[in-house]
């Protein structure tokens, strides 16, 4: 049975197909669901701890014409799954490219509309309209529910994390930080997962907010470096998928 984590809780957040429901079982996502998990007000940065072979892999600051497919066709190569943390200011032109990723069987992440690096500091009125604003539009758009948040630059605050888990979506860290965005090298993207990566581990990766390209020649690499060492992708749990 798969994981279900932070259902969105219906309403406005648009329809929940079975097929884009975070699971890393898909088979069992698409017979059937478990009953879903409440979202927590905490950070979760694991793919339900640490002795299952699972990781997740995770793409911040898009979506982008650009990259975002690129990603999309690696990911299909090696049947791997990811989860996309996508920032509402970027949705105007990029509705297919978003369908598409759903349509993948990728889980959903809200990344805020702005994303604004100081929102812990702003007005509640403000957090909420970023962080609910966004799962909105992204839900509308794709057709599917936005099931996590992941808070801009990692900055969090109790607030935060409580209008996330309020409006259903799971708060997820990272417990590999590639620093792709920086864009240190091919190397030393793929050095520092060696480096940080234990089973149960979530990577963080971006497809947006610049060039990319670094990313894109590290995850050639990674993909099949992942599968050959032997784990399974999924999506951030509090328990390992049990496929
Ligand atoms: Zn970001």
């Amino acid at each position: 049975m798969g994981l279900l984590v932070g259902l969105a809780i219906g309403g406005t957040d648009g329809e929940t197909g079975a097929a884009q429901l975070p699971s890393a079982d898909r088979s069992a996502a698409l017979t059937g669901a478990g009953p879903p998990v409440a979202a927590t007000p905490t950070v979760l940065s694991s793919v339900g701890g640490s002795d299952a072979r699972w990781v997740a892999l995770t793409f911040d600051d898009g979506p982008d014409s650009r990259y975002t497919p690129e990603v999309l066709a690696l990911l299909a190569r090696h049947e791997a799954v990811a989860t996309f943390c996508m920032v509402g200011d970027q949705i105007p032109g990029n509705e297919a490219l978003i369908r598409e990723v759903a349509a993948a069987g990728m889980a959903l992440c809200n990344h805020t509309s702005t994303h604004d690096l100081e929102l812990p500091g702003r007005p509640l009125e403000q957090i909420t309209s970023e962080i609910v604003g966004a799962q909105r539009d992204l839900a509308a758009v794709a057709g599917a529910s936005v099931n996590y948040y992941r808070a801009p630059g990692g900055n969090w605050s109790p607030t935060v994390l409580e209008v996330a888990a309020t409006h259903g979506m799971q708060p997820i860290g990272w417990s590999v930080d590639t620093r792709d965005w920086t864009a240190p090298g091919v190397e030393a993207i793929l050095a520092a997962v060696d480096r940080q990566l234990q089973p149960g581990g979530v990577i963080l990766l971006h497809d947006g907010g610049g060039n990319r390209d670094q990313t894109l020649a590290a995850l050639e690499v990674l993909l099949p470096r992942l599968v050959e060492q032997g784990y399974r992708f999924g999506f951030p749990a509090e328990v390992p998928p049990s496929a």
